[in-house]
């Protein structure tokens, strides 16, 4: 297997739905489950297609509460093919004894490649081959072609290809208890011979969503025209073609599915623009082709070429950045979008948009900025309903929801069900106030690669004011202590939901919260600098900001409280020191896997928030964001001292006491290692690569890849590894290659200009390539020693 390949031997049901996940092809407008053609959902299978930004909301009675929820829809299934001898049973592996099966994921092609034998009882062997894709350059376009080879017999084969809007959103056993059919029929009909169309539309947000399938047929290499049975039905639009096939005869069917939504832009209905794309599209070949180059192009932005004896991680990189352009593409920029936790892989979060765009934007920022801002503008267009989520509050500013899907909401679930006590539990995890602290972070690393001006005087200042005036309101000020606080959040680490002895949810002075807050309203101050001073006053007219409010701004950023413990450890929150440590190597050994101690500890009539511990970084997400001299300068800004044994001390007290019950905290972890121990940071950084091939949580990836651990591993080595940073307008390279990598070649985008570098543990080489704009000039710092680069020049420093 090579490093642009990704393959399954065997069929084994037990991994089905996890094969699924990581076979999904998309192209950052839709995606569609790996899921066979020939199946429907079942105990095994969870065939998928998710449009970007599509959402429905249901409401149900749970544990004697209306719960609401969004969830992206499952649209119809548009693969559905399946191929049976005359009136007898279709072919399927569940169904058929299973002689040969093999997929292969092209990640280079973005094709999946299915090659199976089936035998029916009667001995019969049919030979499948099926190829499929989603096309990166006609995103509104979804092909599979199917070959079927009756290898030991000869006669009528039927192929029924069908648009399957029966389907619910299934796929995550834990929402089964509640509503999960968000799609009623609005009409099926088939508008020429060889094409079906199923107009849907979604229950509750009205939303329409067309498919058109084409069908054409080859039969031993010439194109022919079968018998074709239509029919048409409630949710449902099929085409039966009926093919006399000899023994060894090849027999080909094209099935080329238009998808159009009345989200689209640039359309007169969906149901014309799905008609008449199934009607002028090309052929397979050409289809193929066009997509192949589309692939080629992203790959030119994406590249990260590593050396080493790291055949493994080099495919597992791939095949990160591969799923990221899978949901996030070019297509996504020509929608109203954000970029989903789960990917559009999986039910997981409902598509729901958390701060995990932490860990996804700064891969894209420095190969595909425009795509961080679009997906930034997700954000800017909810603006108001975060100033009015803010104002119910009594805060003031914006104040965005832990959970965002359509309209930027706070979606949220209020209930959760723990599947190991069969408890439905209130969740407080919407206190999650740091979202907000990300939103500022992501525009702020946007602005600091790109210099990108219009859009911070269009949206991303007004972003980055209205949270640091949301940030200064949500502070109280304790005259006692003479110092800021903010009360009754919760930090990343969800398992700390409330304090022991009081009944209602959050906690006071988390460490994070109050740190990035600080940091947010530095940002605010810088943002008005940037500006234009037209467009400053512009904005602080606009949001009437007074000189008061400014100077509080700037007073709390040097008095906003921080607790510490024990030997200088930066409380993860007030009160962290009060709890009980866990007996950890009792509870191993009891459970073996303890990520989802929540569960654990909860099934056993216990809490996690009694101990002193965390699912996830949360205080060590600090230094994870913030460069030492940064966290330093605002500690000491504030009064703390920030001694040189600090980040190590905390790193080792925490990592302790840290479960790992997010995919996302070995990743941090791994990183936050590589800066001081190498070896160890591997270690942990290749144990990160396994979340999701591996499935490490048992059962989560079947529901949806976990993207923010898979961009941030990516990033891992694009920006730790690479040692890349962004300040005071340089960029600068500071690079920490683990001794298993030799040699780490990077294509990066910054303010504009295209920069080729080269890392190994001899040199570090940058280079402006000649595609830099005539004139250009980039400020460029390796170890220490600074050169201003011209087009075509390039910049070496030997180690
Ligand atoms: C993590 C959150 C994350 C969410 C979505 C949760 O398990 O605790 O930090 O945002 O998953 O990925």
């Amino acid at each position: 297997m090579n490093e642009w390949t990704w393959t399954y031997e065997g069929y084994v049901p037990a991994e089905e739905r996890q094969r699924e996940a990581l076979c999904t092809l998309g192209n950052g407008y839709v995606a569609t489950r790996g899921a066979l053609a020939e199946v429907a959902a079942d105990d095994l299978h969870q065939p998928g297609t998710y449009v970007a930004g599509v959402f429905n909301r249901l409401s149900s009675e749970v544990a004697g509460r209306v719960v609401t929820n969004e969830s992206i829809v499952n649209v119809p299934n548009w693969l559905s093919l399946r191929c049976r001898v005359q009136d007898g049973g279709w072919f399927s592996p569940d169904s058929s004894e299973v002689d040969q099966h093999h997929l292969e994921l092209d990640l280079r092609r973005s094709v999946l490649t299915r090659r199976s034998r089936l035998v029916d009882p009667d001995g019969r062997v049919l030979a499948v081959t099926q190829r499929r894709f989603v096309s990166l350059r006609d995103p509104h376009l979804l092909v599979l072609e199917s070959t079927w080879v009756p290898e030991n017999f000869g006669g009528v084969l039927e192929v029924e290809s069908a648009l399957d809007g029966t389907v619910r959103n299934d796929g995550v056993s834990r929402y089964r208890e509640l509503p999960d059919d968000h799609l009623e029929h609005v009409r099926s009909e088939a508008p020429s011979d060889d094409t079906v169309l199923l107009h849907v539309r979604t229950n509750d947000s009205g939303v329409d969503i067309v498919q058109c399938a084409r069908t054409r047929v080859c039969l031993g290499g010439e194109v022919i025209e079968p018998d074709r049975a239509t029919e048409l039905g409630e949710r449902r639009a099929a085409q039966t073609l009926s093919v006399a096939v000899g023994r060894g005869e090849q027999l080909v069917v094209e099935k080329v599915v238009s998808l159009f939504t009345s989200r689209d832009d640039g359309v007169y209905s969906p149901s014309v623009a799905a008609r008449h794309a199934a009607f002028v599209a090309p052929g397979f070949d050409e289809l193929l082709e066009r997509h192949v180059t589309s692939w080629a192009h992203a790959w030119n932005r994406c590249r990260i070429s590593l050396d080493g004896d790291v055949g493994h991680t080099a495919r597992v990189l791939n095949l990160h950045i591969f799923h990221l352009l899978q949901t996030v593409s070019k297509n996504t920029a020509e929608i109203d979008a954000g970029v989903p936790a789960r990917g559009l892989h999986g039910e997981a979060y409902r598509g729901h948009i958390f701060w995990d765009e932490l860990f996804i934007f700064p891969f894209l920022t420095l190969r595909i900025p425009e795509l961080t801002r679009s997906l930034l503008r997700y954000r800017a267009r909810r603006l108001d309903r975060a100033r009015e989520a803010a104002a119910a509050e009594g805060f003031a500013g914006a104040m965005f929801p832990w959970q965002s899907g359509s309209d930027g909401s706070e979606e949220t679930q209020t209930l959760h069900l723990n599947p190991e006590s069969g408890r439905w539990l209130p969740d407080a995890s919407h206190l999650q106030r740091h979202i907000n602290a990300a939103i500022v972070y992501n525009v702020w690393q946007y602005w600091q690669v790109t210099t990108d001006l219009e859009f911070m005087r269009f949206w991303g200042a007004e972003l980055v004011l209205e949270i640091a005036r949301f940030w200064a309101s949500a502070t109280t000020y304790d005259h006692q202590l003479d110092r800021y606080e903010i009360l009754g959040v919760v930090g990343p680490d969800e398992y700390h939901e409330k304090y022991p002895d009081r009944d209602e949810p959050g906690l006071d002075n988390n460490a994070y919260t109050n740190v990035m807050a600080v940091w947010c309203l530095q940002r605010a101050f810088d943002t008005l600098d940037l500006l234009p001073a037209t467009r400053s006053a512009e904005l602080i007219e606009k949001m009437r900001i007074s000189h008061e409010e400014l100077d509080r701004w700037g007073d709390i950023t040097r008095k906003m409280r921080l607790c510490f413990h024990d030997d200088r450890i930066l409380s993860q929150f007030e009160g962290y020191d009060q709890l009980e440590e866990l007996d950890w190597s009792a509870y191993r050994e009891r459970y073996g896997n303890i990520g989802r101690l929540d569960r654990i500890l909860e099934a056993e009539g216990d809490s996690t928030n009694r101990y002193k511990l965390a699912k996830q970084a949360d205080t060590l997400m600090l230094f994870h964001l913030l460069s030492d001299a940064e966290l330093g300068d605002l500690l000491e800004n504030l009064g703390y001292e920030c001694d040189d044994g600090f980040f190590e001390r905390n790193l080792r007290y925490y990592e302790q006491r840290t479960a790992h019950g997010s995919t996302l905290s070995g990743m941090v972890h791994a990183w936050l290692h590589s800066r001081h121990d190498p070896h160890r940071g591997w270690n942990l950084f290749r144990e990160a690569l396994e979340s999701d091939i591996n499935d490490v949580q048992g059962g989560t990836t079947a529901e949806g890849i976990h993207l923010g651990a898979m961009a941030g591993t990516v990033d891992l080595v694009q920006r730790c590894y690479g040692g890349i940073e962004v300040r005071d307008d340089k960029l600068r390279l500071d690079p920490r290659l683990p001794a298993e990598l030799h040699e780490l070649r990077l294509s990066i985008i910054y303010r504009s200009q295209p920069i080729e570098l080269v890392v190994s543990h001899e040199r570090i080489v940058a280079r402006l390539t000649e595609d830099a704009t005539q004139g250009a000039a980039v400020e460029v710092d390796i170890l220490g020693e600074s050169r201003c680069l011209r087009p075509g020049d390039t910049f070496e420093v030997l180690r």
